[in-house]
């Protein structure tokens, strides 16, 4: 059934179920990978807590997380401005790294933040993020593990808003035009 968040209607698009069985395939080939290493997570904030929090319930192996939030995105159009990252306050040096992204869009966000990152020298950096927007992305970077790819539509849910709403909806929810 389709809900209304402010002033747009979403329709139901990938349920919880199908969520779960992506992050759970996503957590096993994580495991398996880094099954000798001792990874850091960073998630990036907002839109990955639900996502990073799932998928770090599934992680066996020893490891670290940590949150950073980078610039926001406003409305339903990628603002196009990436800001430096606030709150990261682990040495990544000499660290494998795993980032946690909610969406791919344009692929700005992580290319700078990538970028940012490799300045401390870790050594590796890994992308796991839960969408892709492949259409849209004009910042191509490789996506080590990926959930779903899925047309260039509006999404909220499971961590996802709009202007702030629909982080709580277990589905993902895709704009309804019209
Ligand atoms: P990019 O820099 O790749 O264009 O944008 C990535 C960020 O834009 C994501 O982390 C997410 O916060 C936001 N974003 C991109 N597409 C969507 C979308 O369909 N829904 C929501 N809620 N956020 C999106």
């Amino acid at each position: 059934m389709d809900i209304q968040i402010l002033d747009k209607k979403f329709a139901p698009y990938i349920t919880e179920e199908k969520i779960n069985d992506a992050v759970c395939r996503i957590a096993s080939l994580i495991n398996a990978d880094f099954k000798e290493k001792t990874p850091l997570f960073i998630a990036i904030l907002n839109g990955a807590f639900i996502f990073a929090s799932d998928l770090y319930k599934e992680i066996n192996i020893p490891s670290e997380i940590t949150f950073v939030k980078l610039s926001s995105y406003r409305g339903t159009q990628s603002s196009g401005n990436v800001t430096t990252s606030i709150g990261m306050d682990v040495s990544i040096k000499d660290r494998e790294i795993i980032i946690l992204e909610d969406i791919v869009d344009t692929g700005k966000t992580l290319t700078t933040f990538i970028e940012e990152l490799k300045k401390e020298e870790p050594s590796s950096i890994r992308i796991c993020a839960l969408l892709h927007k492949q259409e849209a992305t004009t910042h191509p970077i490789p996506i080590d593990y990926l959930g779903f790819t899925i047309p260039n539509l509006f999404v909220v849910g499971y961590g996802l808003d709009y202007n702030g709403f629909g982080r709580n909806l277990k589905d993902i929810h895709q704009l309804q035009e019209g």
